[in-house]
């Protein structure tokens, strides 16, 4: 092998499949109150933050991942003012709320606050989010402060890790039931919702659970190399529009310096490949 040094995944392992990247060396390691929070400079892929051994960020490709968060629901409701994210705590989809003038408030609930000053310390360009003026800091656990919130927000993005640890919380039907009381008459939720590769089952029960709680709910992907399968999913969930209703062109112009999203992408990353369809949404 060209180089010595691998960092190995320690997620989908059970299943036999695990991704290894070569690193130059690791920048940070530390035990926070609720995960391993490690930091390294990868050989190809820039700095990666790790938390219980699973990739969360690498400078190479988390674009594609916040991106996708958060502009599908920002460009699929018409005036979006006060916006969440639940986890998220590297600032990347906050960053991608805040390219929008409309927002007023940008709150974020991240239960470990390691991991917001690891980012500031390690990943300047999306921990800058933190510093807008809109942005109101939340350490805490999002399943308590879904419930504290009533039909306070027109856009939430739940970046959660996976359903094992600290996050586990955040994937039941009572957690979405709390979501959709959390959300403004029209508003728009969207989740971090895995791989249709390696786990449809689990996107079917969450296509399953939603459609009892929201007026319209869809699955939808992003490509990411670093995320295990290299594509990964989120829940759309909202209480009144589809994602095409509100997606008019007039709106695009703030987001043309993305590197990911567009409103040809928007569109294709519903339309899902015949295994995924199938087992996801039954059809
Ligand atoms: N994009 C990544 C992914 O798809 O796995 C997620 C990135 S972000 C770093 C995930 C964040 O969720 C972590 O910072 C973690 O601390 C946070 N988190 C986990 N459980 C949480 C909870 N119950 N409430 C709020 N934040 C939580």
């Amino acid at each position: 092998l060209a180089h010595t040094l691998w960092f190995n995944e320690n997620f989908e392992t059970d299943k036999g499949r695990m991704l290894s990247i070569a690193i130059k060396e690791q920048l940070y390691s530390g035990r926070s109150k609720y995960q391993q929070v490690d930091v390294y400079d990868t050989v190809s892929l820039g700095r990666m933050l790790v938390l219980d051994g699973v990739i969360m960020v690498t400078e190479f490709d988390n674009f594609a991942y916040h991106e996708m968060m958060a502009h599908v629901p920002m460009q699929s409701h018409p005036n979006p003012k006060k916006v969440l994210v639940i986890g998220g705590g590297d600032g990347g989809a906050l960053k991608e709320l805040l390219k929008y003038k409309s927002v007023e408030e940008a709150w974020i609930c991240e239960i470990d606050e390691d991991v917001i000053e690891v980012s500031k310390q390690f990943f300047p360009s999306l921990a800058e989010a933190f510093d807008d003026s809109r942005v109101k800091i939340n350490v805490g656990d999002g399943a308590v402060f879904m419930k504290e919130n009533q039909k306070q927000f027109d856009v939430i993005c739940v970046d959660s890790s996976d359903p094992i640890g600290p996050a586990e919380v955040l994937f039941p039907k009572d957690f979405y039931q709390d979501i959709q009381k959390a959300l403004t008459e029209d508003g728009i939720a969207t989740t971090q919702s895995e791989s249709m590769y390696y786990h449809k089952e689990f996107i079917n029960k969450l296509y399953l659970q939603n459609k009892d709680i929201f007026a319209y709910v869809d699955y939808y992907y992003t490509l990411i190399p670093t995320y295990p399968s290299g594509t990964i999913g989120y829940s759309f969930c909202s209480n009144k529009y589809g994602p095409m209703e509100n997606l008019n062109k007039s709106r695009t112009f703030e987001i043309k310096e993305l590197s990911y999203y567009n409103d040809e992408v928007h569109k294709a990353s519903f339309v899902l490949p015949g295994f995924a369809r199938k087992a996801i949404k039954g059809k």
